[in-house]
């Protein structure tokens, strides 16, 4: 509060100066003061709001709100158990109500299987410029065959929609209009929180994803402007984890826990053993990758008896390496140092690429 208390005297004293108006200059100047005083009230309301986010009782059964977008049922709340077994069903979630009184809607489909299992959920367009993600999943719910299931596979694919349509990783904010959020910095989100993706992230975590989830795994490539070989990033120190993530026909794993609030944490912390796999270059769909991670994605559902059938392809090489905890800041002098780092130790010379440890 005294952040904004400041600005609004910096601003009367603007004001006061010669033309006892804002001029261009002072105009932007202003416009940043308040960028920052909104973050900064964020991030207090954010912390304030995690409070109350813990005391919010669980959702209980599917809510269906009564509309039908494409033919398909919205609901608010999902719960698996709900639906009817050995078939597939799809939804559009209705994620955070935007000004003009719209919401972001988010496409669900579940496999649900004949027979009772371990619940699997598979997440994608966390960021809107990662496309390969989508196919990935697609391709495994094509793959599914209900009625020879035991468990549940649900499939979340495009979770920030406003960022998916300008292909952009990071949402426009709806304060000032000037800002980006990266939602995957956000998780497990707030309800009650200060940004719209603050709030569409706590709908989905707590109305779609934890309840209805004993595993996840959330897809991703790296950021527009770069690229990467295939690799996870995964907690290796975490036994539930560390099996998933092998199961991979894939070269390199980054052991780390990458930032707080990423998806994957969110689960992990909810006592959902979860990964972040990421599926090369963004903007693309990627048909030399996407394969790789269909079929350990469908290891993965084997080895937790949800589907039958022979194992896949696993890792080619059973070496990884503890990686250095990823720098905090895109400080160019970090990232040079860090890209030099992870050259030295790169192991992927066939490709001349290497994981930069800075994005997710
Ligand atoms: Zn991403």
């Amino acid at each position: 509060m005294r952040v904004i208390a400041a600005l609004k005297i910096r601003i009367r004293h603007m004001k006061d100066k010669a033309t006892g108006s804002l001029d261009r200059r002072d105009f932007v100047i202003a416009s940043l003061a308040t960028v920052g005083a909104s973050a900064a009230f964020a991030a207090t309301a954010g912390a304030a709001a995690a409070e109350d986010q813990t005391a919010s009782p669980p959702p209980t059964g599917t809510a269906y709100t009564g509309d039908l977008i494409g033919g398909k049922k919205v609901i608010s709340a999902l719960d698996v158990g709900d639906l009817d077994p050995g078939k597939k069903h799809a939804f559009y979630f209705q994620g955070v109500q935007m000004p003009t009184g719209q919401h972001w809607y988010v496409s669900v489909m579940v496999a649900k299987g004949a027979k009772p299992g371990k619940r699997i959920a598979l997440v994608s367009g966390v960021h809107g410029d990662e496309i390969s993600p989508v196919r990935t999943i697609q391709t495994v719910m094509d793959r599914l065959d209900p009625a020879e299931m035991s468990g549940v596979v649900l499939a979340v694919l495009d979770v920030s929609r406003p960022a998916l349509e300008g292909m952009a990783r990071r949402w426009p904010n709806s304060g000032r209009g000037i800002d980006l959020i990266d939602i995957n910095r956000e998780w497990p989100g707030n309800e009650n929180g200060a940004s719209a993706p603050s709030r569409h992230a706590g709908l989905l975590f707590n109305r779609l994803l934890k309840a209805n989830a004993d595993y996840a795994i959330d897809f991703h490539t790296s950021a527009t402007g770069m690229d990467m070989a295939a690799f996870h990033l995964a907690r290796m120190d975490l036994p539930e984890v560390r099996d998933m993530a092998l199961l991979f026909p894939i070269d390199q794993i980054f052991d780390s826990p990458g930032y707080p609030g990423l998806l994957a944490n969110a689960f992990i912390d909810a006592g959902i053993p979860a990964f972040t796999p990421e599926i090369g270059a963004p903007r693309i769909l990627d048909l030399s990758m996407i394969p790789l991670f269909v079929e350990g994605t469908m290891n993965v559902l084997k080895h937790h008896g949800i589907i039958g059938g022979p194992m896949g392809r696993r890792p080619r090489y059973g070496r990884f390496r503890r990686e250095q905890r990823a720098p905090r800041s895109c400080d160019p002098r970090r990232v040079r140092r860090a890209s030099r780092r992870a050259e030295r130790q790169g192991r992927d010379r066939a490709e001349g690429r290497h994981p930069a440890e800075y994005i997710r």
